[in-house]
């Protein structure tokens, strides 16, 4: 089995502030990864790391192979050229808790803005492509609304269809659910599980135990900047080694 993300000894800090106190993580090619922990302990910053949006003070992460930072203590930071890391960012998609779509712009443009803008795609290729994709995730006749004529699912669901336009090798969600009102949430994990049985690599990152026990491969318990535990949901949920996992499974189920 290939590695698609591969963390070493990841260090990151907001001034005085250690966010990521040494993160080891390695997510394979066709997994998902569930990311859970409480609120603060670096879940979002873990994945703006693995997204070029957070550069990382020490430590390296690859994806699919390529490295994007790499410092050891003392030596000098190895920086990817920002076209580079461009061209890396277009490959990861990021479905973010607010959604993100541009408000001015309708469904179906939302959808092609990245591939024609980003990738050059010809219009009409990324038409039909957009076409596919808000099928997909059940939204074939909202091509033409404005994503305010659209509840917080149908948003959450046409962003996930924007993030697949890109064709990522990876897809990374941070709390995709925690916007929406309860009845909606089931339409967006829906889309997620379909995502996932047709093989994608994913790192959610979710309060959603149900979802996570279901789907995951991994489930990762962070708290304050570390990874206190992983493996596999039937360990991890339902036989925590430790005290802090315990207590945060406590308060969210
Ligand atoms: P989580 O997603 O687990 O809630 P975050 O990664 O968002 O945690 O934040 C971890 C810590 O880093 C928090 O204390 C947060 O306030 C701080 N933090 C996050 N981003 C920044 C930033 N850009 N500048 C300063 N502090 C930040
Ligand atoms: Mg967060």
């Amino acid at each position: 089995m290939t590695v698609m993300v591969d963390i070493r000894s990841v260090h990151k800090s907001f001034g005085s502030l250690e966010v990521l106190k040494g993160i080891d993580l390695s997510v394979r090619t066709g997994e998902v990864t569930v990311v859970l922990g409480p609120s603060g302990s670096g879940k979002s910053t873990l994945l703006r790391t693995i997204n070029h949006l957070e550069k990382v003070d020490r430590g390296a992460i690859s994806v699919d192979g390529a490295l994007i930072g790499y410092r050891r203590s003392g030596d000098k930071l190895h920086e990817l050229p920002e076209r580079e890391v461009l061209r890396q960012r277009t490959r990861i998609g990021f479905v973010f808790q607010n959604f993100n779509l541009f408000p001015h712009l309708t469904v179906l443009d939302n959808v092609i803005e990245a591939p024609v803008s980003a990738l050059k795609r010809p219009r009409a290729e990324a038409v039909e492509s957009a076409h596919r994709l808000l099928k997909r995730v059940g939204l074939a006749d909202k091509a033409d609304a404005y994503p305010r004529q659209l509840s917080g699912g149908q948003q959450q669901r046409v962003a996930i269809a924007r993030a697949l336009a890109l064709e990522p090798k990876l897809l990374l969600f941070d709390e995709p659910t925690s916007a929406l009102d309860p009845e909606l949430v089931g339409e967006v994990l829906d889309v997620i599980r379909d995502l996932a049985h047709r093989g994608t690599t994913m790192i959610v990152v979710t309060h959603e135990i149900g979802f996570a026990r279901e789907v995951a491969d991994t489930v990762v318990f962070m708290d304050d900047g570390r990874i206190v535990e992983q493996g596999p949901p039937g360990e991890v949920l339902e036989r925590p080694r430790e005290e802090r996992t315990r207590l945060f499974l406590s308060k969210v189920l």
